[in-house]
């Protein structure tokens, strides 16, 4: 069996890329590291999520965090989606620290994706990982296979949304910066 960084050498060689080049004779393999830290999710299991308790009297309402960034790949091109996902829950037993949740939903994105499905299956794994009663999700993605090729349109943006349970947030999340 062809080795990751053979197939890419490949790759490059069909392109028409002398590999033989001193800046180039390594590239096959920082790709294959490269991707593999963008995909780091379908290997590594989900990041444990730690919970508080309310400590008060009283039913925690929604709890809404908004712009986290995150990067995925597109499943049909293989080329990066720049995501900024917000997210409302309601807690159950226990108020889950928000640092995990972020770190959540960054591991679900390290993997090939197709957005509408993704969002889905996002709101599901919150339900099931905060151990949440409701859960809201809007993502917000740029995709580079239609940013930088084919349509080659540098300003739509893609929104997706799913719910799951009873919860009544108006989720807003802004565009994913693409420079910092
Ligand atoms: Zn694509």
């Amino acid at each position: 069996m062809l080795k990751p960084e053979e197939g890419v050498k490949i790759l490059l060689e069909h392109l028409g890329e002398d590999v033989t080049r001193p800046g180039v004779v390594e590239t096959p393999k920082r790709f294959v590291k490269a991707l593999w830290e963008l995909t780091r999710g379908l290997r590594e299991p989900p990041p444990e999520v730690v919970f508080f308790p309310m400590e008060y009297d009283a039913e925690p309402g929604p709890v809404v965090i908004e712009n986290i960034s995150a990067v995925s790949l597109c499943e049909h091109h293989l080329l990066p989606i720049f995501l900024s996902v917000s997210v409302a829950y309601v807690p159950g037993d226990g108020v889950p620290g928000l640092s995990k949740v972020i770190r959540l939903v960054k591991w679900a994105a390290a993997r090939p994706i197709m957005q509408e499905r993704f969002t889905q299956w996002l709101a599901d794994l919150l339900m099931e990982k905060l151990k949440a009663r409701a859960v809201a999700v809007r993502v917000c993605g740029v995709h580079m296979c239609s940013f930088i090729r084919g349509v080659r349109d540098e300003h739509h943006n893609m929104v997706t949304v799913a719910k799951r349970g009873d919860i009544d947030v108006k989720l807003r999340c802004r565009r994913p910066p693409l420079c910092k």
